[in-house]
């Protein structure tokens, strides 16, 4: 739907909630263009705060603090979904509140995905181990090699993730096993999270859903619980009052794993980069190619997929899907209402990059142009604890290599430290550079 918004120019300020490396992003690219920042984090030292006018340290829960960031800047943006609503009232974001609100939880994604018509793997709500085997005794789930079980809020980068194999599948119809011996079978971290929601329940202190005070509560039809994915009528605004812990998906037995991310604009309007092939190593994204092997119609009809979000939510700003292709077709896995990891590349293979992408959209601006000038591939710097990263000056070396830090403090397992991207005018030389540029690189104690 078109707004009639005035843009927002140069040097007006920018607002960022999260001071992490895609805030750092979004800033390089806002600052590039001759706009201010002023960053909200609780962060001593975030990334983002490098390179903002204005480092604002509060939590992202301190209503007054996002009140005073509203004021001092002239558009506020966010770059993660984990945003309390509360603390929003009354404030103009962009994204607006109601993408973070569907994306925050898997099932209510998977809901509005359903009700776009978007295909999903199978899906079942979860609160307990006797729910789990229900769902597990489910016709559709049966028919999947195997499923997942995943709490609907919270989890990322592969955490809050349980798979549930063939001997669950079998355990679950097999009637000579009682429902105390199938819980024997479960992961005891599974279990002991089944308990805890369970307390939780019998105590009457129901989890809050934090987004209570501002979204009206509805409460998930019995016949939804039963059915192999849950069913939200039109009427019902999507996805709200699912309120599960978890969601039980069937494994989608997937050839490759791709990435639309796109950005809606004022006028209506969505632009999308081409479909971005992505690899996982332990739950996180490891590799990232610039072209997906896939057929151009799964192409075309992914990114109908992202478009039809983009309008349901009136989008304004960058957002990503991520899709499994299974049988030659796009499969909705997720959507995340922000810059994405896997868009990373476009800062250095794109005439317009994600990041900027985001700034024009949030700032009423018009699209740029978001073909791509070279092929790339680009490989994540997964850090270690108390590590420092060596080989750096071997790996400058590799013609095309760019390389992005995100200026972490202290490096961890499993965090985020930067990335490098390879460019090339082919696909295959661009993932030639990244392998031998990654080869060059590890981490050392210190
Ligand atoms: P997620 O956090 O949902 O993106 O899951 C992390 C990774 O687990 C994905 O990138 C996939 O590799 C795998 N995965 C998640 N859900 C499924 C599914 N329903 N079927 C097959 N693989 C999955």
């Amino acid at each position: 739907m078109s707004q009639s918004r005035k843009p927002i120019l140069p040097p007006s300020t920018i607002g960022i909630l999260g001071g992490g490396q895609l805030g750092r992003m979004i800033a390089q690219e806002a600052r590039r263009m001759g706009y201010g920042i002023i960053v909200l984090d609780p962060g001593t030292d975030c990334p983002a705060s490098h390179l903002a006018d204005e480092h604002m340290q509060a939590d992202f829960s301190d209503a007054k603090a996002v009140q005073a960031l509203s004021q001092k800047c002239d558009v506020l943006t966010f770059e993660f979904e984990n945003v309390e609503p509360s603390v929003m009232q009354g404030l103009t974001s962009y994204p607006a509140l109601e993408p973070l609100f569907i994306s925050r939880n898997r099932l209510r994604e998977k809901s509005l995905a359903q009700n776009l018509r978007i295909p999903t793997a199978p899906f079942i709500p979860v609160d307990s181990a006797t729910e789990l085997r229900q769902a597990l005794r489910n016709t559709e789930i049966q028919k999947c090699a195997g499923a997942i079980l995943k709490t609907c809020e919270g989890g990322y980068d592969g955490k809050g993730q349980w798979r549930l194999g063939l001997k669950e599948l079998q355990a679950a119809l097999d009637s000579r096993i009682s429902d105390q011996e199938f819980v024997h079978l479960l992961d005891s971290a599974l279990v002991s999270a089944f308990r805890s929601r369970e307390d939780t329940l019998t105590t009457g202190n129901k989890i809050p859903t934090k987004d209570s005070a501002t979204i009206k509560e509805r409460t998930a039809s019995s016949e939804s619980r039963d059915s192999a994915t849950a069913k939200t009528d039109q009427s019902v605004e999507y996805g709200h009052g699912l309120d599960a812990t978890f969601v039980l998906e069937g494994m989608v037995d997937f050839t490759l794993e791709f990435s639309i991310v796109g950005t809606g604009f004022n006028d209506g309007s969505f632009h999308s980069f081409s479909a971005i092939e992505n690899q996982h190593r332990n739950g996180i994204l490891h590799k990232s190619y610039s072209i997906c092997k896939m057929n151009q119609k799964a192409q075309t009809l992914a990114e109908e997929y992202a478009r039809r979000l983009c309008n349901h939510f009136s989008y304004t700003g960058t957002f990503a899907v991520e899709f499994f292709l299974s049988n030659d077709e796009p499969v909705f896995n997720e959507m995340a209402p922000r810059p994405h990891n896997s868009g990373h590349l476009t800062l250095d293979a794109n005439y317009s990059s994600q990041f900027e992408q985001h700034v024009r959209a949030i700032c009423g601006l018009p699209s740029g142009d978001t073909d791509s000038i070279c092929e790339a591939v680009m490989i994540n710097l997964i850090g270690e604890d108390e590590s420092e990263l060596s080989g750096l000056e071997q790996a400058l070396k590799i013609p095309g290599l760019r390389f992005h830090w995100y200026g972490k403090n202290d490096s961890r397992q499993g965090r985020k430290m930067g990335h490098i991207t390879a460019l090339g005018s082919t696909i295959e030389s661009a993932e030639q550079k990244a392998d031998q540029a990654y080869e060059c690189l590890g981490w050392v104690r210190q």
